[in-house]
């Protein structure tokens, strides 16, 4: 729990202590992936509705306040809004942020990583989902490859405190990019999760079947690159089953909402680009954060507001429920 909490501590019904915000700073991004946007005719949120990097600072001070002291960046591409290394400054400044991150395709990283480790980003979380360049495309549904490998190795070069590669699985796309991404990883000694893939699609195109399970992955490396065994988890609330090498060269990490659902753990809460405040990926309500702030809202509305959203926060997801309604945002509209 942070030191400078003096609003009480964000808990909800079922006990669950919230100390993590994932902040979106964007909806646009300069790539297509298909489980996430739609290929073309996107519609991005008008400038004005956006959150100002004023507004963020304020309402991450305000959750820090309330005992948030883990923050991600993320969006849409976080790295294509202007001046983002500035938004990094003024939250690793703000008192009881013990932790800042950043999730990014890496298209644009190479350009920026020394300036936003030089304003206090510490860790990063770069997705790469494929090495081949035909099935990065067929993903991606632009070009970037080479973008993203040379924002991986920039971010080697300035030494971030943790750099970790984030492949989304899809069953009949990537099976064939498991073992090579498992070795790219283990070579530079980058941390690897994979992540199952979960029905956020804009295209409302996701099927079960898709989803290409943690468990049949972690067979494929075991039989194909080295023996993997369960490792420590040091932070019981991490999305991740890690696994290490039993070999010792490095850590493999599983994300598997979809077929082993972590929510009992949950520990966070989000803020979109136009700022809504939810209390989960597949929330169907949110709290406007941004009309509470620009109409004159004090801090302490917006902890109730954030202190109401996380009350109506439900036991877990429900994508296996028969009466499953997707949310109205698809992922870069929520922030991932
Ligand atoms: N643009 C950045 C990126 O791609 O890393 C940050 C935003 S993106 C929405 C955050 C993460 O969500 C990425 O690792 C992405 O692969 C993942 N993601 C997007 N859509 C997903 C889906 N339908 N299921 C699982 N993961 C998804
Ligand atoms: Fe862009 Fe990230 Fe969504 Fe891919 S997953 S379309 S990179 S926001």
């Amino acid at each position: 729990m942070s030191k400078v909490a003096n609003f009480d501590p964000i808990i909800d019904r079922f006990g669950r202590l919230h100390t993590n915000l994932r902040v979106s700073v964007t909806d646009r991004c300069n790539i297509r992936c298909f489980y996430c946007m739609s290929d073309e005719h996107v519609e991005f949120k008008p400038r004005t509705e956006i959150l100002s990097y004023e507004e963020i600072e304020r309402f991450v001070a305000v959750v820090a306040r309330m005992g948030v002291n883990k923050i991600r960046l993320t969006g849409g591409e976080p790295l294509v809004r202007h001046g983002l290394s500035r938004l990094v400054a003024r939250l690793a400044a703000l008192p009881g942020i013990d932790d800042l991150a950043l999730t990014t395709n890496g298209i644009l990283l190479e350009e920026q990583a020394a300036e936003l480790k030089a304003a206090g980003l510490r860790r990063v979380n770069i997705s790469l989902d494929a090495l081949s360049e035909a099935t990065f495309r067929r993903i991606a549904r632009r070009d970037g490859l080479d973008r993203v490998l040379a924002g991986i190795a920039a971010a080697q070069r300035v030494c971030f405190d943790k750099i970790r590669l984030n492949a989304v699985a899809i069953r009949g796309l990537t099976e064939a990019e498991v073992v090579p991404l498992a070795r790219f990883a283990r070579d530079r000694s980058l941390e690897l999760r994979f992540i199952e893939y979960m029905p956020l699609d804009a295209d409302g195109a996701w099927q079960t079947d898709q989803v290409l399970t943690g468990e049949e992955i972690r067979r494929l490396i075991t039989a194909e690159v080295a023996q993997l065994v369960p490792a420590e988890r040091p932070d019981p609330s991490q999305p991740a089953t890690d696994f290490a090498y039993a070999d010792g060269g490095g850590l493999v990490g599983f994300i598997n909402p979809v077929s082993q659902p972590f929510c009992g753990d949950c520990n966070r809460l989000r803020l979109t680009a136009d700022g809504k405040v939810r209390n989960c990926l597949f929330s169907l309500v949110e709290w406007d954060a941004r009309a509470l702030m620009r109409g004159g809202g004090s801090d302490r509305d917006l902890a109730e507001l954030v202190r109401d959203c996380v009350a109506a926060k439900k036991p877990g997801h429900g994508i296996d429920d028969e009466d499953f309604i997707r949310p109205d945002r698809a992922m870069y509209q929520i922030g991932g």
